[in-house]
């Protein structure tokens, strides 16, 4: 069974899912958080690394990398293309 991505991001709230996936962070449920240092450059100074635990997107704005939503993060912290990412999301949150 093929999960598509509108009901992936229906059952992976992004709050867990950043909890998870930046376990060090400090997140709130809803809204834009800081997320500690960022995982995609060599960050050494907290505050320009931000996710929104509702909508799943994430910018950093010393590294300007984006995306909109969790499927995006996965994609870029993995190195996964858009597919093998619906696939691994799901298979790690048990959707399969
Ligand atoms: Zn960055």
């Amino acid at each position: 069974m093929r999960i598509k991505p509108e009901q992936l991001k229906a059952a992976i709230a992004p709050a867990d899912y950043y909890q998870h996936e930046l376990p060090g962070a400090i997140l709130k449920k809803y809204g834009w958080n800081d997320a500690g240092l960022c995982i995609f450059h060599n960050d050494t100074q907290k505050g320009s690394f931000r996710v929104n635990t509702q909508t799943g997107a994430y910018c950093c704005f010393a590294c300007q990398i984006k995306g909109g939503d969790i499927i995006a993060f996965e994609m870029d912290k993995y190195g996964l293309n858009f597919t093998e990412a619906l696939v691994t999301l799901a298979e790690k949150w048990g959707l399969t």
